[in-house]
């Protein structure tokens, strides 16, 4: 056993204080003898000899208080090659965003008060003519997400009646979200009509009743079903709800306000196409493809919507003004598609082209290479991203990336764990025994070195 050293050789609280001069002026004095505490405390219970010096635990305490200080929701680097991450906070916002809600941070604005006649406003105004002007709906509303959406819609038009759906739209999405559980959760019976690849319109037909309160279209955002399948389409679905005079609800998930073939993407049904069709509600995400915050879109018939509003639930499921101002500002970017993928960086990072990337790629090889500790090697390679979120599951994007391979005796894993601990971490994707990091959301090139000389 080594020698028990003499704890009274170690520094008292007060000498090591007297040395936290910056930590005292960065997080307090109450905070800095704490941390002097806890590190001293740590210290007398793993002490060996020699014992460190007043200097030494002073350095200690401002590594401790470093730490404890670190923001755990900091930027990061998503090299994941899925362009929507939910676990990484899914779509980043327009600088335009980004301006309007530092704006309505640091001041007071006019969040339900009409600046016109000095009178009580409504919240939802501010967004209500965008999204009408946006969608060619009625009216329109919004709600903390599309989960939330979903649930207050299928409330308010179908409280204590039946709802139906088909077999093959019964969707669990990631997190708890199953269409059954928030249906019943909204006091609205499911009735399923169909099979999980075959739904036809006399399957809605046979339900439609004197107990039904709405028809409910789901877009199948995270899978698809392929081969020896029928769906009725939205058109012909509405047509079917309102012959029985029953409104049909369409929850788009992702939605889109914008034709993506115009940048080389997959075609989705757009809000404005899915209204047009006749859906007397459609509901949709603000962070998906819409690229902007948090948000769950209600838009669709004036009575519909008006019901919806007067539901009590549509208070505890509002959204702030912060997010209010980053909405306002993103749709409004949507006025000028023509600048729409230089603008909003979800569609930006969507709409690269491989050859770009691929040359990004190349350039940064070399830099990377050299900053890996021994034993790792980097080549470039070709990999397909993905949109993620839901949306487009199956159509993966041509992209290009950095493949981190382990040489003998090092493990891959190791340098994940070192690249997820770096002041700004770096977050890949493990893949055929690499570590690939997909390059379509890397646009800080210099900050991406400067960050992987921590790996030192
Ligand atoms: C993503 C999604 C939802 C949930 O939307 P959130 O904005 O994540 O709450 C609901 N329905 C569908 C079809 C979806 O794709």
């Amino acid at each position: 056993m080594a020698d028990k050293p003499d704890l009274r050789g170690l520094p008292s609280v007060d000498r090591v204080l007297g040395l936290c001069g910056p930590a005292i002026e960065r997080h307090g004095r109450a905070e800095a003898t704490a941390a002097i505490r806890a590190t001293l405390a740590e210290l007398r219970a793993g002490a060996s000899a020699p014992l460190p010096n007043a200097e030494a635990v002073a350095e200690a305490v401002g590594h401790r208080l470093a730490e404890r200080y670190r923001p755990r929701l900091r930027p990061l680097f998503n090299l994941t090659g899925t362009v929507l991450h939910t676990n990484l906070g899914r779509a980043v916002l327009a600088e335009a965003a980004i301006e309007a809600v530092t704006a309505a941070m640091r001041e007071a604005v006019a969040l339900e008060f009409e600046l016109d006649t000095g009178r009580r406003g409504e919240r939802d105004d501010h967004l209500r003519e965008l999204l009408r002007e946006l969608t060619g709906a009625e009216d329109a509303t919004l709600v903390n997400n599309n989960a939330a959406a979903v649930l207050i819609a299928l409330n308010s038009l179908g409280a204590g009646r039946e709802a139906i759906v088909s077999r093959g739209e019964l969707i669990e999405i990631g997190g708890a979200f199953r269409m059954p559980d928030i249906m019943a959760r909204a006091g609205v019976k499911l009735v399923e009509v169909g099979t999980t690849n075959r739904t036809h319109p006399k399957d809605y037909r046979g339900a439609l009743g004197p107990e039904t309160g709405l028809v409910l279209k789901v877009h199948t955002s995270n899978y698809r079903i392929e081969g020896f399948t029928a769906e009725v389409d939205g058109a012909a679905l509405a047509a079917i709800a309102h012959e029985a005079g029953v409104p049909l609800l369409n929850d788009l998930g992702s939605g889109t306000l914008v034709d993506l073939s115009r940048w080389g993407l997959a075609k989705e049904p757009t809000v404005r196409e899915a209204i047009a069709e006749g859906a007397d509600i459609v509901t949709f995400s603000g962070d998906k493809l819409l690229g902007g915050p948090q948000a769950g879109f209600i838009v669709g018939r004036r009575d519909l919507i008006e019901a919806i509003n007067r539901n009590p639930m549509k208070r505890a499921l509002r959204v702030d003004k912060l997010r209010l101002a980053a909405l306002e500002a993103t749709l409004k970017l949507y006025r000028d598609p023509d600048r729409l993928a230089e603008r909003l960086p979800t569609l930006h990072f969507l709409a690269r082209d491989a050859a770009g990337i691929g040359a990004q790629a190349q350039r940064l090889a070399p830099a990377v290479a050299a900053l890996l500790p021994a034993g790792f090697a980097v080549e470039t390679c070709a990999c397909r991203s993905q949109i993620g979120s839901g949306a487009l599951p199956l159509d993966t994007l041509p992209s290009h990336g950095l493949r981190l391979i382990a040489l003998r005796g090092r493990e891959l894993e190791g340098l994940a764990a070192a690249l997820r601990r770096l002041e700004r971490p770096v977050i890949g994707r493990m893949q055929d025994g690499a570590l690939v990091l997909d390059l379509r959301c890397l646009t800080d090139e210099a900050g991406f070195l400067e960050t992987l000389r921590g790996l030192a």
